[in-house]
């Protein structure tokens, strides 16, 4: 079937259906904007399987995705979307670049919610933008901005609960969204990717950081996420 488009971790195929595309996750890893490169095994499927339980779950509480259904272990069929060039991350502690930037240790609470976009560029390194910047270039704009902040609190606060009954802390994650028939959808991937999740009692990293510190235990971290996410509660 003709490729659309690869990325790092995934491939995207015309679809079956008109107006779908279906996704392929990869097995490859890598971390700040490419420089360090390796393979997760498995990863595909766990991440294929835990965006699709995470996509259900918001879509149960009234926030609609991509997403439509699994095909395989690997493979997703979403709608078609444009997808919006910015990488919007919700923080609720203090943790990774933000911690680097501002000189703020690592799980320091943030008095509320924090929503950054970064524009998405692997020429430029994913810089942050602010929102008059994103409008001011016709990256998005002003009202498509606002849905985008409320769609990601929205989102960020549904899946802190999810975690929460599983034992995980959700520290910060980072959303897509893509324009669909005039309307702002969420797209890409939510997984251990693109989320930073620590356990509750001993905030052990279950997430990429495994894989970009050089932690170890990484295949088991995404596994250990996988049964957790599927997990009746
Ligand atoms: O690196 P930083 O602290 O800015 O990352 C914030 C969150 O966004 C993390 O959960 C990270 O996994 C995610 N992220 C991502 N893709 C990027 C940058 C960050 O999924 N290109």
């Amino acid at each position: 079937m003709e490729k659309i488009y690869e990325g790092k971790a995934k491939i995207v195929y015309a679809g079956p259906e008109e107006g779908t595309y279906r996704v392929y996750y990869k097995d490859d890893a890598t971390a700040f904007n490419g420089a360090k490169h390796g393979r997760i095994e498995g990863k595909g499927t766990v991440n294929n399987r835990i965006s699709a339980r995470l996509f259900e779950y918001l879509d149960k509480h009234g926030l609609q995705s991509h997403f439509i259904r699994m095909l395989s272990e690997r493979e997703s069929l979403v709608w078609q979307v444009e997808i919006v060039p910015l990488e919007v991350i919700i923080r609720y502690r203090a943790a990774g670049s933000f911690s680097k930037r501002y000189g703020v240790p690592e799980d320091t609470a943030l008095k509320a919610p924090l929503v950054e976009f970064s524009l998405k560029s692997d020429a430029l390194s994913d810089p942050l933008i602010t929102e008059d910047a994103a409008v001011a270039l016709s990256i998005a704009t002003r009202e498509e901005v606002v849905t985008l902040r409320r769609q990601a609190l929205e989102i960020g606060t549904l899946l802190r609960e999810f975690f929460a009954t599983r034992g995980l802390i959700l520290i910060d994650l980072k959303l897509e969204f893509g324009r669909k028939d005039g309307k702002i959808l969420l797209a890409d991937e939510i997984s251990p990717d693109t989320m930073r999740l620590w356990r509750k009692d001993t905030h052990e990293k279950m997430d990429k950081d495994r894989f970009r510190r050089d932690l170890g235990g990484v295949e088991e971290a995404y596994q250990e996420v996988l049964r957790l996410v599927l997990e009746k509660v």
